[in-house]
């Protein structure tokens, strides 16, 4: 039999895409009595005040903490550890104090010091997310389909696991089990290493002085365009990534330049096999991302050329 998904308290660090995508998916799914949200500015609280997916909006970490039985960071992942210090004292025994963060082995190594007994650290990170910030950048369906990890440190209370598992089940997502450091390597390659070339790629078309500015966007529909929206993400939160992922996103672009010098080789050698096989194998990558539910396979990645 599966844990209760119910909480009475849900207190949301943060209530930007991801926290307000919670919000609205819990207040759907019934998963919470109460819906506490915390932001830094009163910028930020007026905006989710207007939209109302929060029961109670807090710009202090200890109201908005209190009596909660589950509070969940969903801030850029370099505000972690001081945000848990600050609210440690005001954390009710039993709660689970939990993540979204993209990155998990510092999470451990900056939320768990700080983490009172009886208090359960239990890390997660749904692998869901789009290039939009903010409070009004979220929905309820967001995670609908998607993975979520978790990585409890070794020892977790396994009925808090299971609790969090059953939440996030219920919030839509499938859900799987890590060791931090495995999630780390494995989101290096899938997520922060292709972040990374998306905004080297968009960075280099600004820099360069032969093509004008005017045929880069005139003629963005030949791949470019695709690394623009991956480009457009939240310099905060991946500026986080990079600086907390710092051991995998090395080791996997170690691989990738090695690969990339390989490919560069077989155009300067004219070696076409080389090419073509490499093409068809990752081709074939695509096809099973389509057939594990994970994108689209509308031709053109579902965009109608008509629709503005
Ligand atoms: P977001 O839309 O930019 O929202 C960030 C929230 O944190 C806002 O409420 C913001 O409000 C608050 N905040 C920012 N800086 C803060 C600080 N120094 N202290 C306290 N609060 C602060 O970000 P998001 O996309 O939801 O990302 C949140 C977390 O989810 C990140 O850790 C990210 O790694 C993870 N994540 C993101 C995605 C994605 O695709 N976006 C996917 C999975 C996981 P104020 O500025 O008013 O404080």
């Amino acid at each position: 039999m599966s844990a209760d998904p119910h909480f009475q308290k849900v207190a949301l660090i943060g209530i930007g895409l991801i926290g307000s995508s919670m919000a609205h998916a819990m207040r759907r799914k019934g998963l919470a009595a109460h819906i506490a949200g915390y932001a830094r500015r009163t910028e930020t609280l007026e905006k989710a005040e207007a939209i109302g997916f929060a029961d109670s909006l807090h710009d202090n970490l200890a109201t908005c903490v209190r009596d909660a039985d589950l509070v969940v960071l969903a801030t850029p992942v370099g505000t972690f550890g001081t945000l848990t210090q600050e609210m440690a004292p005001h954390l009710s025994k039993g709660a689970i104090i939990s993540d979204v963060g993209s990155v998990k082995s510092a999470v451990v190594r900056d939320v768990g010091p700080h983490v009172p007994e009886g208090v359960h650290l239990i890390p997660a990170h749904p692998i869901a997310g789009t290039e939009q910030s903010g409070p009004e950048a979220g929905f309820a369906e967001l995670f609908e389909g998607r993975w979520c990890i978790l990585t409890p440190p070794p020892g977790a209370d396994a009925a808090a696991v299971g609790k969090l598992r059953a939440f996030w089940e219920a919030l839509g997502s499938n859900v799987d089990v890590m060791e931090p450091r495995h999630h780390d390597l494995v989101l290096a390659i899938t997520s922060h290493v292709p972040h990374l070339i998306a905004y080297n790629i968009v960075g280099t078309a600004d820099d360069l002085e032969t093509v004008t500015q005017g045929e880069v966007i005139k003629y963005s529909a030949g791949g470019f365009r695709d690394f623009t929206r991956i480009a457009a993400s939240d310099p905060t939160m991946w500026r986080d990534v990079f600086l907390n992922n710092r051991e995998a996103v090395l080791e996997i672009l170690q691989r990738f330049n090695e690969d990339l010098s390989a490919l560069q080789r077989a155009i300067r050698w004219g070696d076409g096999d080389m090419l073509f096989n490499l093409f068809t194998r990752t081709r074939a990558i695509r096809r099973s991302i389509i057939d594990a539910g994970q994108d689209s396979a509308a031709p053109n990645f579902g965009r109608n050329p008509k629709k503005k």
